[in-house]
């Protein structure tokens, strides 16, 4: 085997990874714990300057810390995304933290209470709809307009194998992923004609500091699934970061992507 793709390289003779996202300023919120975390590390591993976005300042430092010791760039940045004003406000300062721009958004953060029905409170209702549906659909409303200036930008939703398949106790949250698959392609026809990507992963079971409080449920979800395990956090992170950079997805936009143990194909 001679071919240059045989030898890891590209037909271009470039690397296929490597520091692929140098230059680039990538936002992803939720970054203070799992899914991602795994996402902020890997990010920055390719040489993005990374904003970790959540609540909580400690666990945002160390996710921050990771990095810088790995030689990366990030800042935490501070927010509570469950209101429309607060998320505007959080979008803008991370431009001004960017030095004028966000060239990635991942839109991770989320919630994901499960139980029936007729049991669910309406605040509880609001909540996830904020956090899970409201909050993405402000940063793209404050950030995708400067991509579409600048020509270009990468938009990564994460959404659920729940926001494709009727499971008992998942109406809430399935629901509020459906509308966030529904935007990615709404995105996509929106923005995508002016260089800016919009996609997202359809993550089935992973194990994450949350999830793995709920270790039966996790196994149990998984074992329906042809790979018959949970994912990790760094599988789905390293799916995200694909759609995230352009050099390896250039050509993909509006797809919602199963990484999910093989779940949506039984
Ligand atoms: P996780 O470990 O529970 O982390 C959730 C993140 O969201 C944390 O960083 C948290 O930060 C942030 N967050 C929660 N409430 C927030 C709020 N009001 N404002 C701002 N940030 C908030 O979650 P995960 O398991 O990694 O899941 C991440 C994403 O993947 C979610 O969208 C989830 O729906 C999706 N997903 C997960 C799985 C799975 O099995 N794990 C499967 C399918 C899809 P703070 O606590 O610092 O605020």
């Amino acid at each position: 085997m001679t071919s240059a793709s045989a030898q890891g390289k590209t037909t271009r003779g470039k690397p296929s990874q490597g520091m692929s996202m140098r230059g680039k300023v990538a936002l992803v919120t939720g970054a203070t714990s799992g899914i991602g975390a795994a996402t902020a590390e890997a990010v920055a591993g390719r040489g993005a300057y990374v904003l970790v976005a959540g609540r909580d300042a400690a666990r945002g430092e160390a996710v921050v810390g990771a990095i810088r010791e790995r030689g990366g760039r990030a800042d935490f940045v501070g927010a509570d995304l469950r209101d429309a004003q607060a998320v505007r406000r959080f979008a803008r300062d991370a431009v001004e933290r960017g030095g004028g721009r966000v060239d990635v958004l991942v839109n991770n953060a989320g919630i994901y209470p499960f139980g029936a029905t007729a049991d669910t409170e309406e605040s509880l209702y609001d909540t996830v709809y904020a956090l899970n549906v409201k909050a993405p659909f402000y940063l793209v409303a404050e950030l995708a307009p400067g991509m579409a200036d600048r020509g270009g930008g990468a938009i990564v939703n994460v959404s659920t194998m729940a926001a494709a398949i009727g499971f008992p106790g998942m109406a809430l949250y399935g629901s509020s992923k459906a509308a966030v698959n529904l935007l990615t392609k709404a995105w996509a026809a929106e923005y995508g004609r002016q260089g800016v990507r919009v996609n997202a992963v359809q993550v089935g079971p992973t194990r994450t500091e949350t999830t793995a409080q709920a270790e039966d449920s996790l196994r149990a979800l998984a074992a329906q699934a042809p790979a018959q395990r949970p994912g990790t956090a760094a599988e789905v992170a390293a799916s995200i970061v694909y759609l995230a950079d352009d050099e390896e997805s250039g050509f993909v936009q509006g797809a919602i992507l199963p990484v999910d143990g093989g779940r949506a194909a039984v």
